[in-house]
């Protein structure tokens, strides 16, 4: 009998060497497979014959191959199958298919599915590129009669699932089917209920065995439409389950923050005059009334956990500050954390401006700096001296010691989430309790205070910045061990950014148009694709064009080159001068994509344009349109554009907002890629979708909250702690981690 946790590869017609070909899918163990659902179902229960079928419908039809061939038109080969059912005929085209050539047998039977259409000319029906299964061979059956029908059964006559090819195509959806069943029917029959019974009898859930069950084989009757929209019951199940344990999890998390210890901050008159005293222009309602939230939390005598939301641009940074002087008033110390060291100098910079007129005394502290100078200002950090800290996320593994941390800033979250940091606390499990404060992971494990005088005696208060626009709903449930804080609004006098594409044939009168804005005093950032740091030829030629525009084309101005490669010394120097003035173009790689607030510079110009994400294209045009003047974005394309690319681009050109970008980026590449860990640090789910399934995970959210307000009349301890060893069970499978709640 197969259990859900065991190995994969010990169901029948597997064996290790397949089972390394699943694990390339994320399918380890038997429970893995049975959640391998399928993308799609077909209706084989009706299949449709040949002569009934209509122009315009969606249909599957089951029949013999007669022949097929490889024709080549002026423009492309195009593969021609013809099937009959005795002697109807349907013929099927695909383009640029010269590999489906030998594929097909005269005689095999197969499954087609696809829209009918008529031949403009011939008049004849046909269907375009259908999905296609072959079902058996010539002659296949004879002997071998009982196997025939045992995959028939499974394959016609009924609603088929369709699963997505796994091994380049080796084990193909018949295969799944095949593997599935055998898994199914040899699955322990006392499967255990992990879900609490009163959430299951509030949300009707059907049982975890029905639910496996009826997701691979539907039983007759079941809507066709439901299924592929993933709404039949074993569907919810199996959806509600997945996100059922996450959210335990969060929810877990919040409870153990709210139940640590903080530092409950005073926010008196002579604070607030601090705070005012350091402003360089007013703040906007939604900065005063972001602020009022953040502020009220650091009152409180938890530590905050908050998420301060904000679009590119909407002026997070001068709130992080704001939150800081309430800190540093209170006698405490403030990390502030960036992704990249470029952002670290930048608020260093403007940190100094705004802060240090005021006499807080501030410091950067970057992996680059020079052992000694390190040393030097690590004294400062533990002996309080410095007041606030800034540095790279590189702090977290620099072994700083804190006097008196009362507060930890993270900019640019999006590059750093949720998962992220549950990672980082497995990581610093050791007691190493200045960089689990940093992240705010302490868990419940503090080390007791009373014998060690020189612990901190309190949890750090935490705010996390990000630009990454997430739904409300949805960030309140995916980040649920954070509160959220929405800067909605844009300081006054921005006007919006003009964008153009343009192909860059057209560069001579981009250059020139930069050459004006440039005579009339504004700056420009022109950028290459360099998007992963070992690509060594795109590195090229950035640094070619770097070249060419300060020697040939602008060889009458101050052009600057910044990429990760250059030592940080550098880096540092040539935004300087950036920053100042002194260089009026920047030829850069995406380092700039993130935080560099420098308002003179008007325009910017990204060649290849095409090979960038969405959200980067966002956060880099960003850079731009941060002053009065008005600004301009131009998207240079190189090459070959895709139909996805162009739509990028067009999204680009038609709005500046960030959210609607953000939509049709989760439209664009799903939401499993937008929100997974790389961009968002939100878990991926193997069977949930969380902007379809969104209601589901609120009901998850509020339901694990209520199961973890028992034990009472509702729910016993012992429910409470199956559903607790389940839970991390599930986050030590799917997400590696093991501490957590
Ligand atoms: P982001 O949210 O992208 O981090 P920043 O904090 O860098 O944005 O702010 C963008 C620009 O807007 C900066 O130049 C900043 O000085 C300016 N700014 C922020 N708030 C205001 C305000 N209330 N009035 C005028 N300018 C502001
Ligand atoms: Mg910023």
């Amino acid at each position: 009998m197969l259990e859900l946790s065991t190995p994969v590869q010990y169901v029948k017609g597997v064996g290790p060497r397949i089972g390394e070909v699943l694990a390339a899918k994320g399918i380890h163990t038997v429970g893995d497979l049975l959640h391998y659902l399928p993308f799609r179902y077909e209706d084989r229960l009706n299949p449709r014959g040949i002569a009934e079928l209509r122009p315009g419908e969606m249909a599957t039809v089951i029949a013999e191959v007669r022949n097929s061939g490889l024709f080549r038109t002026r423009r492309m080969p195009i593969f021609q199958l013809t099937v009959g059912q005795g002697r109807a005929r349907l013929r099927c085209l695909w383009f640029h298919a010269t590999y489906l050539q030998d594929k097909f047998k005269p005689g095999q039977m197969i499954a087609l599915y696809g829209k009918v259409e008529e031949d403009q000319r011939s008049r004849e029906l046909q269907i375009i590129q259908p999905q296609y299964e072959v079902l058996g061979d010539p002659g296949e059956g004879g002997d071998n009669g009982a196997e025939k029908k045992a995959a028939e059964s499974l394959e016609v006559g009924r609603i088929v699932p369709i699963y997505e090819s796994a091994g380049q195509g080796r084990l193909t959806p018949r295969w799944f089917r095949k593997a599935i069943r055998t898994a199914l029917d040899n699955l322990t029959p006392d499967l255990p209920e992990p879900i609490p019974a009163v959430v299951r009898s509030h949300m009707g859930l059907v049982s975890q065995r029905a639910a496996l069950w009826n997701v691979h084989w539907p039983e007759p009757g079941e809507s066709l439409q439901d299924l592929q929209a993933s709404r039949t019951p074993a569907h919810i199940r199996l959806i509600f389950d997945e996100l059922f344990f996450v959210e335990l999890g969060l929810e877990l998390k919040r409870r153990d923050q709210k139940a640590q210890t903080g530092i409950a901050f005073q926010l008196d008159d002579r604070v607030r005059a601090a705070i005012k005293k350091i402003l360089p222009f007013h703040p906007t309602p939604a900065q005063k009334r972001v602020l009022k939230e953040i502020a009220a939390d650091m009152e409180k005598p938890y530590p905050m956990r908050r998420l301060l939301q904000g679009d590119v641009g909407s002026g997070k940074t001068i709130v992080g500050f704001e939150a800081a002087i309430i800190a540093i008033e209170n006698g405490c110390q403030v990390a502030l954390m960036a992704p990249t060291e470029i952002l670290a100098q930048q608020h260093y910079f403007s940190a100094r401006r705004i802060l240090e007129n005021a006499g807080y005394r501030i410091v950067l502290l970057t992996g680059s700096l020079e052992a000694d100078r390190k040393r030097e200002i690590r004294r400062h950090i533990s002996q309080g001296n410095a007041q606030l800290v800034i540095g790279t996320h590189a702090l977290l593994e620099e072994k700083v010691e804190f006097g008196r941390l009362g507060l930890v800033i993270v900019d640019e979250q999006h590059r750093f989430g949720v998962m992220q940091r549950l990672k980082l606390m497995k990581k610093s499990g050791e007691g190493d309790d200045g960089s689990r404060a940093a992240l705010g992971l302490a868990g419940s494990e503090t080390r007791p205070h009373t014998n060690q005088p020189f612990t901190r005696p309190a949890e750090p208060d935490v705010l996390v910045m990000t630009a990454t626009p997430i739904p409300r709903t949805l960030a309140l449930t995916l980040y649920g061990d954070l509160d959220l804080s929405v800067l909605d609004e844009l300081p006054p006098g921005r006007t919006p950014i003009v964008t153009r594409c343009v192909s860059d044939d057209q560069s001579p009168k981009v250059w020139e148009f930069v050459r004006k804005q440039v005579a009339a005093g504004h700056q420009a950032y022109v950028v290459y694709p360099v998007i992963s740091e070992n690509e060594e030829s795109e590195l090229k030629a950035a640094i070619k064009m770097y070249r060419e525009l300060s020697g040939v084309v602008f060889s009458d101005l101050k052009v600057g080159l910044l990429h990760g490669r250059l030592d940080s010394e550098l880096k540092d120097q040539v935004m300087r001068m950036f920053q100042k003035g002194e260089l009026q173009i920047l030829v850069a790689t995406t380092v700039i994509e993130v935080g560099v607030d420098v308002p003179n510079a008007t325009v910017m110009v990204i060649e290849h344009a095409e090979r960038f994400g969405l959200a980067q294209l966002h956060q880099l045009r960003g850079r731009i349109g941060r002053g009065a003047a008005k600004s301009y974005c131009v998207l240079m394309t190189g090459g070959k554009v895709t139909e996805e690319g162009q739509r990028r681009l067009d999204a680009m050109v038609r709005t500046n907002d960030g959210f609607q970008i953000a939509e049709l980026d989760i439209e664009l590449r799903g939401p499993g890629e937008f929100f997974g860990t790389r961009q968002a640090g939100l878990p991926s789910f193997r069977v949930a979708n969380i902007i379809r399934d969104a209601q589901l995970l609120e009901a998850a959210k509020r339901e694990a909250a209520a199961v973890l307000a028992g034990p009472n009349a509702e729910i016993s301890l012992e429910e409470i702690s199956r559903a607790l060893v389940q839970m991390r069970a599930r986050w030590q499978h799917t997400y590696g981690l093991v501490e957590v709640g």
